[in-house]
């Protein structure tokens, strides 16, 4: 891991001027950028040599990529590869698999996610998760989207925090006469788009969004992606998805991941190519990508 030095009168990072700082002891470690006039869009993540071990055997290696704001980025690649272990890895939820370990650096607004004195729960605010399967609580459609802000201690003006947080999750004019209703009693589609709502009622930066359509029909799909297009304007979000059509579709940046024989001879996964979307359809620079495009392999 790169050492990350620590700079206590550094100006706060991006994080620490929203007042929530990453790290437990509120000191930020790295200078944010402060020219907001650059063209480039502001990079989130900056992974350098990203790899992961279960119970010693290695799943991933060396992943170098880098994620920028108010974009899509998905993650594609033959099941097994390790596209859910590298977006596990952008919000430390990597740390609750018990054998799982984590090498490699991942920087966020420059400061080292994995750094001694970053807060991992902190993290898990800022970087929200949508998991393949929709999971509501067994709670109101209210309580469900208040829970995560009573528990961080956002409590005040509730109401209007939830209903924010449900019409910026398109389920708002669905549910607006029903908040008091169990949440499993929506259709899995409107139960996704529920998660969604759950993770924005933090103020996050970054949506995570594991498969988030593999469980849906396409007309829910065909919302989920609506919404995944609009989310970009206010966060950057990273999907994973088995499906090239859906990538094709929502995201601005593709990263194809695929796997080699690892050091004790099982598969790992690697990244073979990050690039625009359309250039990873249409003119991807590495034979691997292009033989997975166009349904040769995988
Ligand atoms: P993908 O999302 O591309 O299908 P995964 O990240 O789920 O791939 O898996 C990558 C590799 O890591 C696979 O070999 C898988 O068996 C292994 N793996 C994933 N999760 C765990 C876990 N919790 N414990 C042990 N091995 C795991």
């Amino acid at each position: 891991m790169v050492e990350i030095e620590a700079q206590p009168d550094a100006a706060p990072t991006q994080m620490a001027t929203r007042g929530v700082p990453l790290n437990v002891a509120g000191v930020a470690t790295r200078t944010a950028p402060t020219d907001l006039s650059v063209e480039q869009p502001e990079l989130v993540f900056d992974c350098r040599e990203i790899g992961v071990r279960y119970n010693g055997v290695r799943a991933l290696r060396d992943v170098n990529l880098q994620i920028r704001r108010n974009a899509v980025t998905a993650l594609i690649g033959p099941s097994g590869c390790g596209k859910s272990t590298f977006l596990r890895c952008l919000n430390r939820m990597n740390d609750l698999i018990p054998g799982a370990e984590v090498d490699g650096v991942c920087l966020y607004h420059d400061e080292d996610l994995y750094g001694p004195n970053i807060d991992a729960i902190e993290v898990r605010k800022r970087i929200g998760m949508v998991f393949q399967k929709p999971n509501p609580f067994p709670k109101s459609i209210y309580d469900n989207i208040a829970f995560g802000p009573r528990v961080v201690g956002l409590k005040d003006h509730l109401d209007d925090r939830i209903e924010e947080a449900l019409r910026r999750a398109a389920l708002w004019d669905e549910v607006k006469d029903r908040l008091k209703e169990g949440a499993l009693s929506l259709s899995g589609g409107q139960q996704q788009r529920l998660c969604i709502a759950r993770a924005l009622a933090v103020e996050p930066d970054v949506i995570l969004m594991d498969e988030p359509c593999s469980a849906l029909d396409p007309i829910s799909t065909a919302a989920i992606e609506d919404l995944m297009t609009s989310l970009k304007t206010d966060y950057t979000v990273v999907i994973v998805t088995h499906n090239m059509q859906q990538a094709a579709r929502v995201a601005d940046t593709t990263a194809f991941f695929s796997t080699d024989q690892g050091e004790t001879g099982t598969r790992c996964g690697v990244l073979i190519e990050v690039a625009a979307t359309e250039k990873i359809f249409t003119k991807p620079e590495n034979e691997r990508t292009e033989a997975y495009v166009t349904g040769r392999f995988g």
